[in-house]
Parts: C-alpha cells; structure tokens; sequence
C-alpha cells in the first residue's frame, strides 16, 4: 500500500499508509480499538474503495479491482458461514462460484477439509459444529482457492483462551505449509507477538512502527507504542535527562548507550526490569497480585501509579511500605517528553 487515504465522511481512518508486505510473511496489524486495522484489510480484500493511494499485489496495481479478481481470501471473526450449507458444501463454495467441476470440487474440498482436521465433519451444518470446528471450516473454505494472500480478521476472537493458543500456533503452521502470505489482524498483542514475523502497530489511522515482534517489544519507537507493548503494560515517568543522567522522583540514575543532553522526558521501564532496591526512587507499596508464578506489585511515585513483577521470593510487602526502586541503565527507554520519540 503507498499513501492510502481512507475516508468516511468527514472522518479519516486511514492517513496516507504505507505497508510493505513481503511474499510468504505472517503479518499481523496490531493496534487498539478503531485504529484502523480493519479498514486496511478491507482494503487490501478490495471491499472497500480508498480516497487517494494504491494498493498493489506483487506488481499489479489492484487498487481498482473487484475482490473476486484479486485472487486473496478473507476470514472474518464471525466465520460468515452459510447456515443451511453442509460443512463441506461451505467450503467448496468459492469453487463453485467459479464453476469448477463437482468431481473436482469434492477432491479440493477433502484436501482443505483434511488440513484443518475436520475432514470427518464434511457432512454437518455449522449449527452442529463447536466454535473452534466452525473457524476450521472458515480456514478450509479460505485456502481451498489456494488465494496469493490470506487475510484473517480477528479469526479466533470467538474461541475461549485455551483454545486460541492452539489455533494460534496451528493457523500459523498452516500458513507455513501453504506458503501463503499472511495478514493478520488483531488488538491481542500477546497473539501478534507470539504468531507474526513482523507486526505494525496502528494508532489513531496511522502506522506508529513496524517490526519484528522483538524489536517493537525491545524498542518501541514511541510513548504510545511503548504503553501499548507489554503485560503489564511499560512504566511510564516524566523525569530530566542532563548530561548522562536522568533525574526521576528523588534519584539521579545513569543513563546506558552513550545517551546525553539535556531535556526532559519520559522514561520507560517494563514491570519486569524495575527492582527492589536498598537505594533509588522513592515508592511506596500500594497492593500486591500475586499471579502465583509471580507478583505483580503496584506501587506510587507520588502521584503516579507504577507496577514492578518480580518472582514471588523475598519478604511479604505490606500496603503503604516505603521502598526504593531501581533499575539496570541499559532497560530504560527513553522518549522526548514533547514528540514522545524515542532518543
Ligand atoms: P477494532 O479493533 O475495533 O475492529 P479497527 O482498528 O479494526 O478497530 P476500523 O474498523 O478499521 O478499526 O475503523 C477505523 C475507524 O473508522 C473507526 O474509528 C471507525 O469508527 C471508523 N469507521 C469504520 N467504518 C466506518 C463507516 N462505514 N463509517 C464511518 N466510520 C467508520
């Protein structure tokens, strides 16, 4: 996609997005509630026109095709099965739709239906099916056209916890051993994280970073990418950074990476890198969570709240005790406090 507008009336969606996607990746748009990640796969399916820009699909520019010339198949959250089809009626439907031969048909269906283990359901009606049997079913009717690009939209929301993380894992094997390019979106980090090669992080109808899921968690671009990445979520502190130094609370720290100058600015720490310390900055215990693996600890720095994980040793912390914080230079992020750009 370069320079993609979209607009909806007076409301802009998309603000001129750029996206390189390359063949055989596993891509997922990432980002909170109405950032526009739904809009850009749209998009890419055709089902939606855009106001200026244009998308190309290798080195076809398809910005004016019809979904059903741009050889890409949709998986939608709500799967968008036909109720009063079979199973396998379902999925050889888009062969159908391009008048493939039924004989043909049937050998494409069990070929799809058996790589997502419902090749023993053909005969059902999604009525019939469980809620994971459904978005296999979905799966099989998209790869059975064997589409250049697959698009999934929030494809396992409906399952329950357990069973997404299956799915997860098995739709990203599946899409391996398709070798189809992949596009993925969804506002679970932990799922982009943990299925794509590289992941793009909209907000607010603007691409803030693209990366591997590793750089975006080890170096987030800016404040708002930082706040987004991470359970819990990063520590965010408005401290001075001078000379090497940053000045935050009532502690002076160093500063790692050859880092100077002399501004202020927000500085990040994830939950896991801040310490328990005998010196550093002034908190105080507010409660602890203990998840049982581990202890999530809130904690004030004045009137900010902050959260330190730790593993669950070490003496019981009382609500209201004072204690000092710390942590090691080179796990700070540091941000300009007006741009919010990381420095
Ligand atoms: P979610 O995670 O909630 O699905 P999203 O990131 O996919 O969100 P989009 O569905 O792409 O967000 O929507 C982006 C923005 O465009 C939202 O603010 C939404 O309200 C707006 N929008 C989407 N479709 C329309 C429409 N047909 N008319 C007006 N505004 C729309």
């Amino acid at each position: 996609m370069k320079g993609v507008v979209k607009k909806h009336g007076s409301f802009t969606a998309l603000h001129g997005m750029d996206l390189n996607i390359e063949p055989g990746e596993f891509f997922a748009l990432l980002g909170p509630s109405g950032s526009g990640k739904t809009t850009t796969l749209r998009i890419l399916a055709g089902l939606e026109e855009v106001n200026a820009g244009n998308v190309w699909l290798d080195d076809v520019d398809v910005t004016h095709q019809q979904p059903g010339e741009r050889d890409v198949a949709m998986v939608f959250q709500s799967y968008a099965l036909y109720p009063h089809m079979t199973v396998g009626q379902n999925i050889g439907f888009p062969l159908k739709m391009i008048g493939m031969p039924a004989s043909q048909i049937e050998v494409a269906v069990k070929e799809s239906a058996a790589k997502v283990d419902i090749g023993h359901l053909l005969d059902r009606r999604p009525g019939q099916l469980s809620g994971g049997q459904q978005q296999r079913c979905a799966l099989a009717r998209a790869i059975v056209r064997k589409p250049r690009l697959f698009l999934l939209d929030e494809p396992l929301s409906n399952l329950d916890a357990k069973l997404r993380v299956e799915t997860r894992l098995e739709l990203r094997r599946l899409q391996r051993s398709l070798g189809v390019t992949a596009v993925y979106v969804t506002h679970d980090q932990e799922e982009a994280m943990t299925v794509a090669d590289r992941v793009a992080v909209f907000m607010e109808g603007r691409l803030m970073q693209i990366g591997t899921p590793k750089e975006i968690f080890l170096r987030p671009a800016t404040v708002a990418v930082a706040g987004f990445i991470g359970t819990p979520p990063m520590n965010l502190l408005d401290a001075h950074l001078s000379g090497s130094q940053v000045s935050v609370g009532n502690a002076v720290l160093p500063v790692a990476g050859g880092v100077t100058g002399e501004r202020d600015i927000t500085l990040g720490v994830r939950p896991g890198d801040l310490r328990l310390a005998d010196h550093g900055i002034g908190a105080q215990v507010e409660y602890v969570e203990d998840l049982g693996d581990s202890l999530v600890v809130n904690l004030r720095i004045g009137d900010r709240r902050v959260k330190l994980k730790k593993d669950p040793s070490g003496p019981a912390l009382a609500e209201g005790q004072p204690v000092h914080l710390s942590f090691a230079p080179d796990t700070a992020h540091l941000f300009d406090r007006a741009s919010g750009e990381r420095i």
